[in-house]
């Protein structure tokens, strides 16, 4: 294909063509690399048989590769100034529904059970970095069958995606990513690979949703209350960060007394606790209360 949009030459025409004015609020900045766009489809691992949901389409770089690897593609796009720039560069191809709308207002289950009988899609995207956490944790949060997320984020939110206790990037981010998926960085990716240049490095994750959830949570909600209490005071002990924080109303003794059930010391910070500990601790803070 000699006319896709993904290098620089034909993104810069194309944005002169149609007159397009990048939106900084929407946090616009468009591929313009053909070897990224397919180490992301291939580690996304789109087949013919899957349905992809692509989060910002922006010109339509990125749809073009997955049309053609996908059975079919739903792109959801928020900025109107694009929708009539998307019809013409997609006009190739029949197997795409692009939506004008906001991502984290679109019921996304709604779309998996009526365009794919509710098996699990893919999501494939070059984020809007100003929301990547809200949009990542409202897939995993609203139970949407997915077979995994593949998408290009800030370099640092991708590190803190993947790390593990004892390292300065972990925490609620890294717990929450974590209990729903394994992790994997496929590319570091440059900001010269993009049009306008962002000012931070960018980094591809693909987030393969778990079959089971490695841990037994009975409360998950207390769990995810304990991670982010632990880790909004993280230079402090477990126990005062957790008697400090307003989401956690329990007295400091059934605290203490929890850290010590779980084993370890007293004065233990949270960002010390991995996922397994954090399961533990929201279970036996749910016993003392049963
Ligand atoms: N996929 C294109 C590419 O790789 O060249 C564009 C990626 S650009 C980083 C992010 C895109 O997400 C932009 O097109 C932007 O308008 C869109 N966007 C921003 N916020 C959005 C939202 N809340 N819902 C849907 N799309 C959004």
């Amino acid at each position: 294909h000699s006319n896709k949009l993904a290098n620089p030459q034909n993104t810069i025409e194309a944005i002169k063509k149609y007159n397009f004015a990048f939106q900084k609020k929407f946090g616009q900045n468009f591929l313009i690399d053909t070897h990224v766009l397919e180490r992301i489809v291939t580690a996304a691992g789109v087949t013919k048989d899957d349905l992809v949901l692509e989060i910002g389409p922006g010109i339509g770089s990125m749809t073009q590769y997955l049309c053609e690897n996908a059975r079919e593609v739903i792109a959801v796009e928020i900025d109107t100034a694009l929708i009539p720039i998307l019809k013409d560069t997609l006009s190739e191809y029949d197997n795409v529904t692009v939506i004008n709308k906001d991502i984290l207002k679109v019921d996304i289950n709604q779309l998996a059970m009526e365009k794919n009988q509710g098996r699990p899609i893919k999501v494939v995207a070059n984020l809007p970095y100003y929301i990547t956490t809200p949009i990542i944790m409202g897939l995993f949060e609203s139970h949407v069958p997915i077979d995994n997320i593949t998408v290009m984020v800030q370099k640092e939110v991708a590190d803190r995606m993947q790390v593990g206790p004892g390292t300065k990037d972990y925490g609620a981010l890294s717990l929450a990513v974590q209990y729903y998926a394994e992790p994997y960085i496929v590319a570091n990716v440059p900001p010269n690979c993009f049009i306008p240049r962002p000012n931070v490095g960018s980094a591809v994750i693909r987030l393969t949703t778990h079959k089971e959830i490695p841990v037994h949570v009975e409360d998950e909600k207390l769990m995810f209350r304990l991670i982010r209490a632990s880790f909004n005071q993280r230079r402090k002990t477990l126990v005062n960060g957790l008697n400090n924080s307003p989401e956690i109303h329990l007295p400091k003794e059934v605290i203490a007394q929890a850290i010590e059930e779980l084993g370890v010391s007293p004065t233990i910070r949270g960002e010390a606790l991995d996922l397994e500990q954090f399961a533990e601790l929201s279970n036996i803070i749910s016993r003392l209360y049963r």
